[in-house]
């Protein structure tokens, strides 16, 4: 593996961390403490065309590669978590969905207005009683004289729920456990589809997330993605794309948090001399140095083994695990470099550990990541 990125990659990157250094950061901190989406940062992202990051080229996206996505996911996140959120969701879940189980008539219904961002996808998986284990999961979808079907359920704590125009929804079509669920692409303005919005979150407080309500939902069977039954595949090859996806923001959270402590350090005097020189300041910048590389590297082998079109679960599991703890170590460290400072929303090092905090429990906790990965190495299920 060549970790040295090419002259394409880092030209992304370059125009990316620009754009979130003048669109994004200047309102991140107002827009947390006042819980108001982003508005700026999508429209921006519209404008540059970044809002079609890794959708196809023959489809009017980007075409980005694996590691390309996985820098620009860092990237937003550094700037702000939340517009990662919004762009993982759209991108990775419901975009990458529609790609990897699509018929070339769903690509081309979905995928060019995906691309441009006149509509944006939400993912929904987790239903009240059914989070860490969806395959038990029970909204329905009834199949309708004619061939379409009617979707019936709740859904809860979905990003973009009350923003998306489509909205990935698994819905129990057959018996129970996984293999009865099936996956359909719902278009959010229908009758019966109703979406309530979510506050008073702990830290993702500027995006969108909502509750959704399918009463009776009537669509045609060109909604069904992928075949029936396939809905739970279809979640957890999502998902795997999702995680790396996360790791990618926890380290760009993590830089953006050690970015700002080391700066911090720099400047604050106490006894005499900027904390900085003091030997335990300089321990908790190294230590969140260390824990930034290493989910950056995580991160960059599971783009490398998706590159290569080998499977990467485990390995977005293991990068996913522990580059959300790492995440909130460095936020949290990054508080105490501020001291009393750290503590109050004048500056960032508090959001940034509200942000990290989501990120061990959506898309697989920390538990479910380590059961995953003993599973893989005994070969014994433990959930
Ligand atoms: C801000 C936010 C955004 C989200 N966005 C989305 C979205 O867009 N789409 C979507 O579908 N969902 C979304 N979620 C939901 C998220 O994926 C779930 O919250 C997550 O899967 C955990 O499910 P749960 O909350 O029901 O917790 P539970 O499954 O009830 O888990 C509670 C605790 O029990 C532990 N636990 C559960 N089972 C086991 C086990 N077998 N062994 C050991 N420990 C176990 C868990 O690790 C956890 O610590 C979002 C959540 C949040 C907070």
């Amino acid at each position: 593996m060549d970790l040295a990125l090419s002259a394409d990659q880092r030209a992304v990157r370059s125009a990316v961390r620009q754009w979130v250094d003048d669109v994004v950061v200047p309102h991140a901190l107002r827009n947390d403490r006042e819980e108001r989406f982003p508005q700026e940062a999508l429209e921006g992202l519209r404008e540059t065309g970044f809002v079609g990051m890794s959708i196809p080229e023959e489809y009017g996206g980007g075409g980005a590669d694996p590691l390309t996505y996985c820098l620009f996911m860092e990237e937003l996140s550094r700037g702000d978590a939340n517009v990662r959120s919004i762009m993982s969701v759209h991108l990775g879940l419901v975009a990458g969905s529609v790609q990897r189980w699509g018929t070339d008539e769903q690509k081309q219904q979905w995928l060019p207005r995906m691309a441009t961002g006149e509509v944006l996808g939400c993912f929904g998986l987790t239903e009240p009683d059914h989070g860490s284990n969806p395959a038990d999961l029970r909204a329905t979808a009834e199949r309708r004289p004619g061939g379409g079907w009617r979707v019936s359920g709740r859904k809860v704590f979905i990003t973009n729920g009350s923003i998306a125009q489509v909205a990935l929804v698994m819905a129990r079509t057959g018996g129970p456990g996984g293999k009865g669920v099936s996956a359909f692409l719902v278009p959010t303005g229908v009758p019966g589809f109703v979406a309530n919005p979510l506050h008073g979150k702990l830290g993702l407080r500027s995006c969108d997330t909502a509750e959704l309500v399918l009463d009776g939902v009537e669509v045609g069977p060109e909604a069904l993605l992928g075949d029936e039954g396939d809905g739970l595949k279809v979640a957890l090859s999502a998902l795997d794309d999702g995680r790396m996806s996360i790791a990618a923001s926890c380290t760009g959270i993590g830089q953006a948090a050690l970015d700002t402590m080391v700066a911090y350090a720099g400047s604050r005097e106490q006894f005499g001399k900027p904390i900085a020189g003091h030997q335990l300041v300089q321990e908790m910048l190294a230590d969140s140095a260390v824990d930034v590389d290493a989910s950056r590297l995580l991160t960059w082998a599971v783009a490398d083994l998706k590159s290569r079109g080998e499977t990467y679960s485990l390995a977005a599991s293991k990068a996913k695990l522990f580059a959300t703890e790492a995440s909130i170590r460095v936020a949290d460290k990054c508080i105490q470099v501020h001291g009393g400072y750290g503590y109050v929303d004048e500056y960032p090092a508090a959001k940034y550990l509200r942000d990290a905090r989501v990120t061990t429990l959506y898309e697989g906790t920390t538990q479910v990541q380590k059961l995953l990965i003993g599973r893989a190495l005994t070969g014994v299920n433990a959930f």
